[in-house]
């Protein structure tokens, strides 16, 4: 087995020096003001090491990423009942589709598409204000990352909310069927916010930790989730984590993952590490050009795909 360090330094190299970056994503202003020349690697392993490359402690906005950690609150808020309110199934539509709501009848694919989100955020908002959900999301973060600095940058949120006439549309869609319990504005606007959550890639990785290995922190032994609980939410993350390039991230990776319009990627190899990438250049699908050529490289180098080779 190669060294993990030497991996992930000569992966970091290689992506350095790559032409072909896609583009960020421009339809929210204010991640369009990102520049394209950056790539960041972190990779947490079962035995408590860190190993980081290129811009692994530059912020970025997580965005869709943090369709996972709201997924994991609302499982141990309402448990198996969510799966009233959301799929699990992956779309083969882009993420902000509305076409398969209006034949499934208001009920989103699955929670990582934005309309399964938003359902998830209204979810969360069940007897609370807008601000306590957002306040429990970060803390959540926060924890998950075993780091208090993890914020949410106003200037993202504000941003989505002024552009984000698809969004809207797609949470009075899911009203107009019962589907919305909550005022639509009060789940866009924690939805916003959590996507505009920003972290590192050594700060992603860390959150990750509990999904890798068996819904716990190792070394820590706290329990986050249960072991049941933290596989469903990796067998999502393989089935739809990239939208309508789920399939092609897991012919070439292998790994289960969840990918973001800011060009991160969380990525969990199950008992072995927690792997976060960032890259804001996008390929057409919405996910990151060199995030998902990193992983697919590294999966490879350490034989890490959960299909064997
Ligand atoms: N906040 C973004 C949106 O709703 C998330 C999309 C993504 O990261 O894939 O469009």
């Amino acid at each position: 087995m190669p060294r993990l360090d030497t991996v992930v330094e000569e992966i970091a190299a290689r992506m350095r020096s790559r032409e072909e970056r896609g583009k960020v994503a421009s339809y929210i202003p204010e991640l369009a003001k990102v520049p394209l020349d950056q790539f960041g690697i972190a990779v947490f392993t079962a035995d408590g090491e860190m190993f980081t490359a290129g811009d692994a402690d530059i912020p970025f906005s997580i965005q869709s990423i943090s369709k996972v950690f709201t997924l994991t609150l609302a499982l141990g808020k309402v448990g198996d009942q969510l799966w009233n309110r959301v799929g699990r199934e992956p779309s083969g539509h882009p993420f902000n589709s509305i076409v398969q709501l209006e034949y499934e009848k208001g009920k989103p694919r699955n929670p990582f598409i934005n309309a399964g989100a938003i359902a998830v955020t209204d979810v969360l908002l069940a007897g609370h204000q807008p601000r306590e959900v957002l306040g429990e999301i970060l803390r959540f973060c926060r924890f998950v990352a075993d780091d208090d600095t993890v914020a949410i940058d106003e200037h993202v949120a504000r941003s989505e909310k002024v552009t984000g006439f698809l969004n809207t549309a797609l949470a009075n869609y899911m009203k107009a069927f019962k589907m919305m319990e909550n005022p639509v504005e009060h789940a866009l606007g924690v939805y916003f916010h959590h996507c505009a959550i920003t972290m590192t890639c050594r700060q992603l990785a860390m959150a990750g930790r509990y999904l890798a290995f068996s819904g716990r922190l190792p070394g820590k032994g706290v329990s986050v989730i249960s072991s049941e609980r933290a596989r469903r939410i990796n067998a999502l993350m393989l089935t739809c984590g990239h939208y309508d390039g789920s399939g092609d991230f897991a012919f070439r990776v292998g790994l289960p993952g969840k990918s973001g319009v800011g060009g991160g990627i969380l990525v969990v190899a199950p008992e072995k590490a927690s792997i976060a990438v960032w890259s804001p250049g996008l390929d057409p699908h919405g996910n990151s050009v060199l995030g998902s050529l990193a992983l697919e490289q590294l999966a490879k180098a350490m034989h890490w795909s959960v299909f064997g080779g």
